[in-house]
């Protein structure tokens, strides 16, 4: 279900004056779209919000329209360590999983480079 949010103009604030209570000068709708693309005015599902089920937007009411996600995926750093352990010897170790740059990790996909490395992350700072 892809839902949108629509930025609206409130119709009720060029007569603020008129109102006691505060008036905002814009409403945040978010919700699906059940008018064709293009109408007039938007119809949106609009289920959380009180009694209303849906609500209509004039279009010129509109002033910004986009997708709506409840929270942007954060970008994760990828973790990445490296230890230069001797000259062709170094041990990554990259989003938890870890390798070495030996013929014996090479062939058995373990070695004691990684061993120590793995036992000293532990040690120091991971628990
Ligand atoms: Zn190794």
């Amino acid at each position: 279900m892809t839902q949108i949010q629509i930025i609206a103009k409130n119709p009720l604030w060029n007569s603020r004056d008129r109102y006691k209570v505060h008036v905002p000068e814009t409403h945040t709708y978010v919700g699906e779209q059940l008018s064709a693309k293009g109408a007039d005015p938007v119809c949106l599902s609009v289920a959380d919000e009180g009694e209303f089920t849906e609500r209509k937007i004039a279009r010129k009411d509109v002033l910004s329209c986009k997708q709506y996600r409840e929270s942007d995926p954060v970008e994760v750093e990828p973790e990445r360590h490296t230890w230069i352990v001797d000259d062709d010897i170094w041990v990554i170790r990259d989003n938890g999983n870890w390798s070495c740059s030996c013929w014996g990790f090479y062939f058995h996909e373990k070695c004691r480079h990684v061993r120590e490395y793995k036992a000293k992350w532990k040690d120091e700072n991971h628990g």
